[in-house]
């Protein structure tokens, strides 16, 4: 309502009330009693008050019905309060049609869709939940959603309560499902369970594993024969001459190369393979670190690694994994700097720390990002020339999922690098 219906409003309603007033007052000079007149009109307009004020309370007990015809300020108050209701009305139409509509989407969805209260009870659910997990709505409705679902990865995943990453949950046998959960929270400790089928990506990521795995397996043994005739052409006295010596020398680094890439493209693929399986083995990280830099110290006798073991941490993981990993980052910095390289194992409050640092040539920062993927190097000549695969960050990387690790990578162009797996820290896990 505006300002100038609402003066208005008030300008009549004084105008009526002054009205009542000289009439009483004029009524009552005729009888000679003024004061008599002007009471007699102020309880007039009292009686007009106090009927409007009953109209208006009878409409309020059911604002539903049509608002009552209320004169001067009182139909003033009536006009507001009716416009706010009908704002409000069309507010809650609004909201209970998008929550329709939102609702209509959810269940429409070949993804399961579960809606959890804050206590982790079913609140609802669409029919994809129920083919997908046997959770009907409205019979499981109220039920507790881990007792519905049972799996153990999925009872840590849902408690754990971060839902950065989807959780993946394995086929039981060979014709089960794998369900891909994904969980959003909303409201006031609500959340929002989504589940979808990945059966197929899953069976075709499988695929693609046994591919390669099966492939480079194949390559080893035509591999190994080939190496062994090269060795063999080399010390026999027909193929002594330089113009032998030079391609077969050429040969025999091609034929190592080759058995290097078979060599970790079976090790990558075997990471993967197990890279959903939890590891239980105490690893003695220490001693685990101390051993690969005493390995790799004779192959560069003039440089510098410098160790330094801050904590006594232990991890649960794969011995052999983490060898590889760890091995790997260390040969790097090795292999792309000339100065000294710092291997350190220390803690933060959440994490045990394995970083490797080098003054080395550095990476710039738009390569960083792809680092980690399969075959990529920043300078192909240079890797190629250290006896580089490509794939010695993809394995660091898969190790680290494996191992619920984080990677990072700090580097600076002509300065250095720094390479670090934070460990999820676990005080029990000391030794
Ligand atoms: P490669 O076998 O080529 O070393 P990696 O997967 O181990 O393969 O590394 C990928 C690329 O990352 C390397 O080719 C190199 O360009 C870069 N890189 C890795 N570690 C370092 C480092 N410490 N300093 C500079 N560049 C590095």
């Amino acid at each position: 309502m505006t300002s100038a219906a609402s003066v208005r409003f008030f300008r009549s309603e004084i105008v009526s009330i002054a009205a009542l007033l000289i009439a009483g007052l004029i009524a009552g000079l005729f009888v000679d009693q003024p004061v008599l007149g002007l009471v007699l009109g102020l309880v007039l307009v009292l009686l007009m008050w106090t009927l409007q004020l009953f109209r208006i309370q009878r409409w309020l007990r059911d604002p539903s019905t049509e608002p009552p015809k209320v004169r001067g300020v009182w139909g003033f108050f009536v006009a507001n309060i009716h416009s706010t209701q009908r704002r409000n009305r069309e507010a809650q139409l609004r909201l209970e049609s998008t929550l329709d509509y939102l609702q209509d989407s959810l269940a429409a969805m070949r993804d399961a869709a579960i809606i959890v209260d804050h206590q982790a009870n079913v609140a609802w659910a669409n029919d994809s939940a129920d083919f997908l997990l046997g959770i009907n709505f409205p019979s499981d409705q109220g039920q507790p959603i881990l007792k519905l679902i049972s799996s153990v990865d999925f009872r840590e995943y849902f408690t754990a309560d971060d839902y950065s990453d989807p959780l993946r949950v394995l086929p039981e046998g060979e014709r089960g499902r794998c369900l891909q959960f994904e969980v959003a929270r909303f409201g006031m400790g609500d959340r929002l369970v989504f589940a979808r089928d990945v059966t197929r990506t899953f069976r075709l990521e499988q695929m693609r594993r046994d591919f390669v795995g099966n492939v480079s397996h194949e390559l080893r043994t035509p591999l190994t024969v080939i190496k062994g005739y090269i060795e063999t052409l080399q010390t026999l006295d027909e193929f002594s001459e330089a113009r032998f010596q030079k391609p077969l020398e050429q040969m025999s680094q091609q034929a190592l190369r080759m058995e290097n890439l078979v060599t970790d493209l079976l090790w990558l693929s075997r990471i993967e393979a197990v890279e959903t399986l939890r590891k239980t083995e105490l690893v003695d990280m220490p001693q685990l670190i101390t051993g690969i830099v005493a390995e790799l110290q004779p192959a560069f006798p003039d440089r510098v690694i410098a160790l330094s073991l801050e904590t006594e941490a232990a991890i649960r993981g794969d011995q052999r994994e983490l060898h590889s990993a760890l091995g790997n980052l260390v040969i790097n910095a090795l292999k792309y700097s000339d100065g000294d390289v710092v291997v350190r194992w220390w803690s933060t409050n959440e994490s045990a720390m394995f970083s490797v640092n080098d003054s080395g040539i550095g990476i710039a920062p738009h390569h960083i990002a792809r680092l980690t993927e399969r075959f990529y190097r920043v300078d192909k000549s240079r890797s190629n020339a250290s006896g580089g695969t490509g794939l010695g960050l993809a394995i660091v990387k898969h190790v680290a999922t494996s191992h619920q690790a984080e990677l990072s990578i700090d580097s600076e162009l002509n300065v250095g690098s720094c390479f670090s797996l934070a460990f999820p820290f676990d005080p029990a896990d000391k030794v």
